[in-house]
């Protein structure tokens, strides 16, 4: 199994502590290893070194060496830089994701990128976005006049979004649709218009040429770059090329929900200095989400993203249990029932496979070997091995000795070894829960119930 950063730097400094200061080379070697967690991450290699930099001037500078848990004060500082490098640059969209118009309506959006990139449905997710976050009126168009396909895909899935689309035809040029769509949007206030673009399937001058001349023409408030997260390094060339020639305002990563650790997010940032906005995050249209630096630093040091999968239980979840469960966490009380109440609630997220990615890297790894209906089979026989329980073992685990396991065991039909398995699972969670609790996990849920 992968080991995590966290723990790699725990033992890389503990190591350090025996000794009397931080030298040359044992400062060294503990860079080295965040260097390596930051390659497999998938991030540039310049940004790495400017990290790098930051990152050992500050540890030096902090007492991360007389800290109880070393480990992770140095990956607090580590996330911390990501963070910082990933933060920021607001434009009409701000970093929640919500649009400001100081331009009379319509807004115009422009959405540049290669083709498959997900251009067509970020445009429907950030329409519907943007209508059940900020209840905008917004109209679609296709500019699209080399693929009618995409023209009628992008009907569909405006249609999904409960937005409204403009039809467009191959036959004209994509200056004269993007303009009578602008005529029609204020004839009929729209506050919104999303222009989703032609693509192709490599930088191509002619289509540059065409962007830049609508983008040009149009003055939007934002053009958007989107791009695959799981292209990696390549994503960060083709936002570059495009950059050059566009004036983007911000970027949104699509496809996180793939194997991507999202080290792609960090380098496009950094080498374009265009903010990320939007992170797509599955194929529906409600797969959207504003970027979050914190959440992707974490994501990029394998942490997991314990809030996404917090958030998307929001979605599905009962917020009363949500606060009730923010309370035992707090107080350290999260017991077997409330792990079977979030086994079955994972059941409920829309497959399992959605949750994997936001895993702790080493954990989904390790999941991503399993095969899904192996896994619903086996969520399935966690519940029975918790529902053999009685109350009174599910609120204290401590008590579940052999006898109890055996008892436990054959009530659900499986062997001891799986009651095992399920105690360790349970316990894993709970630290994990713990080690969230105090900070932002809480407090964000309190938001959200409040
Ligand atoms: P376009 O050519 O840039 O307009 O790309 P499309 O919008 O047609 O998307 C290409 C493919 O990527 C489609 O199959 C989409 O469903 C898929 N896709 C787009 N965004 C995401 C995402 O965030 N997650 C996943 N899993 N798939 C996505």
């Amino acid at each position: 199994m992968l080991e995590n950063l966290t723990d790699r730097l725990g033992r890389v400094v503990k190591t350090i502590r025996g000794q009397a200061r931080l030298t040359e080379s044992n400062t060294a070697e503990m860079l080295r290893e965040i260097r390596l967690a930051l390659l497999e991450a998938d991030v540039a290699l310049p940004v790495i070194k400017d990290l790098l930099a930051n990152i050992k001037e500050k540890a030096l500078g902090e007492d991360v060496i007389t800290s109880l848990t070393p480990g992770q004060a140095l990956v607090g500082i580590v996330k911390d830089e990501l963070a910082n490098i990933m933060r920021g640059g607001n434009s009409a969209f701000d970093t929640a994701g919500q649009l400001n118009l100081a331009t009379q309506p319509p807004a115009v959006i422009l959405m540049a990128g290669l083709q498959g990139a997900g251009k067509t449905t970020t445009v429907a997710k950030l329409a519907k976005w943007l209508i059940r976050t900020q209840k905008k009126k917004v109209l679609t168009v296709s500019v699209d006049v080399y693929r009618p396909a995409a023209i009628e895909q992008l009907k569909t899935v405006t249609a999904q979004a409960g937005a409204e689309w403009f039809a467009s035809d191959i036959s004209q040029k994509p200056i004269d649709i993007a303009n009578a769509a602008i005529d029609w949007a204020k004839k009929h206030y729209f506050d919104v218009l999303l222009i989703d673009t032609a693509g192709r399937l490599g930088i191509d001058e002619a289509m540059m040429t065409e962007i830049a001349g609508l983008h040009k023409a149009l003055k939007p408030i934002e053009t958007l770059f989107v791009v695959d997260a799981m292209l990696g390094q390549d994503a960060v060339n083709t936002a570059k090329a495009f950059h050059a020639t566009l004036p983007l305002t911000g970027v949104v990563l699509t496809k996180l929900d793939g194997d991507s650790r999202g080290g792609a997010a960090l380098s496009v940032r950094h080498i374009t200095g265009v903010p990320l906005k939007f992170v797509g995050v599955s194929e529906k249209i409600d797969g959207l989400d504003p970027f979050d630096a914190d959440r992707m630093a974490g994501r990029i040091l394998g942490m997991g993203d314990i809030l996404a999968i917090v958030e998307e239980a929001q979605k599905n979840v009962d917020l009363k249990e949500a606060e009730k469960l923010v309370a035992k966490i707090k107080k350290g009380g999260f017991d077997l029932s409330d792990f079977r109440n979030q086994i079955t609630q994972m059941r409920n997220m829309g497959g399992l496979s959605s949750l994997m990615d936001k895993l702790p890297a080493q954990m989904a790894q390790a999941a991503a070997k399993t095969d899904m209906n192996a896994a619903e089979k086996n969520i399935k026989r966690m519940q029975g091995i918790i529902d053999s329980m009685t109350p009174l073992e599910r609120a204290k685990p401590e008590l579940l000795k052999a006898s109890r396991k055996r008892r436990i065991a054959a009530g659900a039909g499986v062997q001891v070894q799986e009651v095992n398995r399920l105690l360790n699972q349970f316990e894993q969670m709970q630290t994990m829960m713990k080690q969230f609790s105090g900070g932002k996990m809480a407090r964000m849920m309190g938001q959200m119930a409040a």
